[in-house]
């Protein structure tokens, strides 16, 4: 490693949290509980690992934010920044100009989607995040049902626990209820059905297949009842990440596709996180065989180290946008930002000469599932499921009976404290503890990771045992 990175850390840890607690109004933050207790300083990092300002060490398995998936300190990211900020900073890509990198990367994200059934993506609208590509689909897929002669048709459907982002259009795809409950949201013409989550919401005897059914079934039955010539498009993560890396039956994405194609409305593939190799692919729509018109994408394009998002735009609409749409009017300063692709650029190819996607689907990802299964066996888990590199597993408070402990209990963010007290970052959504790691893990990090995570489990039975809650 570079020298800077075995320097002793000479911050002065409380000065910065005062000022961080003066100043910075933080995403998705408590600022009461900040306040008291102090932000931890995130200063470094390089591989799998990031550094505070105290010098603590921490396995960082949420590759940050589900986007550093060629790992940290990438010295050819750097440098493709630093040359194209040299060459040109920044032109926009409104009136009539482009620039070289944002050519040269759509071309390359249109090669690397795969086509389903002669239906190809050709055509790629940049953005700088998951949000504002999302709030671009509603402004697309809205104007391609005007442009058809359809304007009735503008309700967008899309899953409750669903994550499409934090904008008001994002907020309002998605169907956190937390969200929705802070700034009137969602809104107008956008509606929820329920998530494929088999461990909550399956019934008693009824098998996982016939759950994805039902599931799918969701949809068909909104359709109906919002009345199908009203119906714009559904919207989906493939597995849905912040909503705690819920992996669909293998029965429904095949019907999901059936639904969508037998009312004629668009299937828009939300692949912020599962893009990019994280599901063992270039895009996750091949892993489940279905056909979506529109595939958003950000996070892991450049792998985090430079904001950059947009949609993948499928023959379909790109034919009705361009070819019968005249001016769009819609669009960012930064959309084709020239930086932000060549980091894009550098990212890719980064990915295809360590051949991650493939590395996921016939290596790394096996090896973790293979660790999982192990995992489960724990007293504390309920379930444990991966999905390429992606896992998830559910506290529970009698393995046996499924039985779940109390919300109010926040055993999920008991067993994140005792991650992160021991050098491993794992996240919490409510009782369902998830991971998303580098996809440059070796099989020795991923040992390392998973008895952390052991031992996390271990310390978390203790000390519920202390307070008598199992
Ligand atoms: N869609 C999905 C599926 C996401 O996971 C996220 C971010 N976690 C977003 C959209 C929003 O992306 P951003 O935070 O870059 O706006």
């Amino acid at each position: 490693p570079p020298a800077w990175v075995r320097r002793t850390e000479q911050y002065d840890t409380q000065a910065l949290q005062a000022l961080d607690s003066a100043h910075f109004i933080h995403p998705f933050t408590d600022h009461g509980d900040l306040a008291t207790r102090g932000a931890r300083v995130i200063t470094r990092a390089e591989g799998v690992y990031i550094w505070d300002s105290e010098g603590e060490k921490l396995l960082d398995a949420m590759s940050g934010l589900w986007c550093v998936n060629v790992g940290y300190g990438r010295k050819e990211l750097a440098d493709a920044a630093y040359q194209q900020m040299m060459t040109l900073p920044f032109y926009n890509s409104f009136f009539q100009t482009t620039n070289v990198p944002a050519v040269k990367l759509a071309a390359r994200l249109a090669s690397l989607a795969p086509e389903v059934d002669g239906r190809s993506f050709q055509h790629v609208f940049y953005s700088s995040s998951g949000s504002e590509s999302n709030d671009s689909n509603v402004r697309m897929v809205r104007r391609y049902w005007d442009l058809l002669g359809q304007p009735q048709r503008k309700v967008i459907i899309s899953r409750l626990n669903a994550y499409h982002g934090s904008t008001m259009a994002g907020a309002s795809l998605g169907g956190m209820s937390g969200m929705h409950a802070q700034g009137d949201l969602p809104i107008p013409k956008i509606t929820h059905i329920g998530q494929p989550y088999f461990f909550e919401n399956g019934l008693p005897g009824e098998s996982e297949a016939e759950f994805g059914l039902r599931a799918a079934g969701w949809l068909e039955a909104k359709i109906v009842e919002v009345g199908a010539d009203k119906v714009a498009a559904f919207i989906a993560e493939p597995i849905q990440g912040a909503g705690g890396v819920i992996i669909p039956p293998a029965t429904y994405w095949p019907e999901i596709q059936r639904i969508v194609d037998k009312y004629n409305i668009l299937l828009v593939s939300d692949e912020v996180i599962c893009a990019f190799g994280r599901l063992g692919h270039w895009f996750a729509y091949e892993k489940f065989g279905y056909k979506p018109d529109l595939v958003t994408f950000a996070k892991a394009v450049t792998s985090g180290y430079i904001p950059l998002g947009g949609v993948m735009v499928g023959d379909r609409v790109a034919k009705v946008l361009i070819e019968k749409g005249g001016e769009f009017n819609h669009g960012y300063t930064y959309s084709g930002h020239p930086v932000a692709c060549a980091v894009g650029l550098a990212n890719l190819a980064i990915m295809e000469r360590e051949q991650l996607p493939q590395r996921v689907r016939d290596d790394i990802g096996p090896y973790l599932a293979r660790g999982f299964e192990k995992i489960a066996e724990h007293a504390l888990v309920g379930v444990a499921e991966t999905c390429g590199f992606t896992a998830g597993l559910v506290l529970v408070k009698n393995k046996k009976r499924r039985e779940r402990f109390a919300e109010a209990l926040g055993v999920g963010m008991m067993c994140r404290g005792h991650c992160f007290q021991n050098g491993l970052i794992m996240r919490a959504v409510g009782d369902r503890m998830i991971i998303a790691p580098p996809l440059t893990m070796t099989h020795d990090d991923i040992d390392e990771m998973l008895r952390l995570i052991r031992q996390a489990l271990d310390l978390t039975q203790q000390e519920l045992h202390q307070k008598g809650l199992i």
